[in-house]
């Protein structure tokens, strides 16, 4: 698929790539590997949390949450903004908040993620915690004794937390790669290209030494053509880089010394060939030798991959955002229905503004054309009925609960506003990067202000 462009950005002047590795380098059938966390994260409030047994027989439904969605811990609800941080949907529990009571309960706020009262879920693994979510508050709401609307946010969290670290997740993933990972042969050509145009390519991911390795060694090894092994590809490697606290704070590096995994404390400058682990951006960037602006990051954590680092780093930064894929397939579905809607628009626009014509003429004291205002209203009720219809027919395109992740109604979504801001490029997989020569200048395409549109 295409590559997308917000910010110019000149390959020939990118120097080192770095590449997240979980959902960027690797992708994951999202649909199974979260089934898999929800019912483990469940499991594991019922044995250590003290949840009712019941709650190990929710089923998964993938829709019921997207990337891009706030907690609200206090109210229980789950919420999607536009780019201005207003409510546009919200859930309590199962049930969708009705747009007076959205509008009761959040007004105008406009909602800011840095209070502790908010979560976002700002990745594919966040997901699972989002279904939880809904889930248990309906329980709650159903009668079953559960803890407060905020400690249940908290345990969830923890829940998914333990099972992502203890090994109980990874075990099986590893056991059953096939099930869970995405083959994508076209990655590693990919990184093969951009190495052998003279890039130097780096790993940091927040996945521990030896996940990576296996990890690795099933996605990308076997579809090398010119290198035995993928550690032969990367000239610096760092895991459980504790993204996005390793571009902000002082840590040592680790240095793996064998296939196990075993380390020790890393003192000098890093070496080419070795794996490391912990550390921090400040260190690396230093021996790198080069500019901020020549380093590419390319990740699919809105926030630590992408967000942070451009605060932080200076770096230039690319989101993977695998909803793209099917989020272009349906605007493509849709995209006689949306022509249609915006030639309705259009006409209800004139009608509006012949009514209120009609209406000043009346209120500067002239005689009202009753009749014809009849006729204004008739149609303008037809074609609201008509708009109605065909939103509905564009809705079933997308997630029936939630719609589009880049969209909140007609406005854009916080998560796309955040893209737009923080990302230079954006595209489905990392492999997409190789229809492009390391030579390409990406460019954005000119953007239109509302005035601009009206000529
Ligand atoms: P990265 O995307 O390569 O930086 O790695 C993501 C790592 O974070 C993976 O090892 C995930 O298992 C882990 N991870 C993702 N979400 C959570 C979470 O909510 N709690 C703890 N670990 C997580
Ligand atoms: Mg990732």
């Amino acid at each position: 698929m295409a590559l997308f462009v917000n910010r110019l950005l000149n390959m020939k002047k990118i120097k080192v790539i770095g590449f997240d590795m979980d959902y960027t380098l690797v992708r994951y059938h999202t649909d199974q590997f979260e089934k898999l966390t929800h019912s483990l994260a469940l499991k594991q409030l019922a044995r250590h949390y003290g949840y009712p047994g019941e709650v190990t027989s929710l089923e998964f439904d993938y829709r019921r949450s997207m990337g891009g969605l706030v907690i609200d811990k206090i109210n229980g609800n789950l919420l999607k903004l536009n780019r201005f941080g207003k409510v546009k949907i919200s859930y309590n529990g199962l049930e969708q908040i009705g747009y007076r009571e959205q509008s009761e309960l959040y007004g105008n706020l406009a909602v800011d993620i840095s209070d502790p009262r908010f979560t976002s879920l700002d990745t594919a693994f966040a997901i699972s915690q989002g279904v939880m979510f809904g889930q248990l508050i309906q329980l709650k709401k159903e009668g079953l004794k559960l803890p407060d609307y905020p400690r249940l946010a908290e345990d969830i969290k923890s829940a998914v937390d333990d099972v992502h670290k203890n090994g109980s997740l990874k075990s099986i993933v590893t056991s059953d790669f096939e099930k869970y990972v995405i083959s994508d042969p076209q990655t590693a050509l990919m990184l093969e290209r951009y190495k052998s145009y003279g890039k130097k390519l780096m790993i940091i991911t927040n996945s521990d030494y030896n996940y990576t390795k296996k990890l690795l060694d099933y996605a990308l090894s076997p579809y090398l053509a010119e290198h035995d092994r993928w550690e032969d590809l990367f000239f610096r490697v760092i895991t459980l880089a504790d993204k996005p606290a390793f571009f902000k704070r002082r840590a040592r590096f680790l240095r793996i010394t064998d296939g196990q995994g075993t380390m020790v404390n890393h003192e000098g400058p890093l070496e080419e060939g070795e794996i490391y682990q912990g550390g921090w951006f400040g260190q690396l960037q230093e021996e790198l030798g080069v500019e901020g602006r020549e380093v590419l990051y390319l990740g699919d954590h809105i926030y630590g991959d992408v967000v942070s680092i451009k605060k932080t780093c200076g770096w230039r930064t690319a989101l993977v955002l695998e909803d793209l894929e099917e989020e272009m397939k349906s605007l493509g579905e849709t995209a006689e229905i949306q022509k249609e809607i915006d030639l309705l628009m259009g006409r209800k626009k004139e009608l509006e503004r012949e009514i209120n014509r009609i209406d000043l003429l009346y209120h500067e004291g002239e005689k009202t054309d009753k009749k014809k205002l009849d006729e204004l209203f008739a149609e303008t009720d037809k074609l609201n009925q008509r708009i109605s219809d065909l939103l509905n027919q564009n809705k079933s395109h997308f997630n029936p609960y939630w719609g589009e992740v880049l969209r909140a109604g007609s406005d854009e979504s916080r998560f796309a506003a955040q893209m737009e801001r923080y990302a230079c490029i954006y595209m489905t997989r990392v492999a997409d990067l190789y229809d492009y020569s390391p030579k390409t200048y990406f460019r954005p395409p000119r953007r239109l202000m509302p005035h601009e549109m009206d000529l």
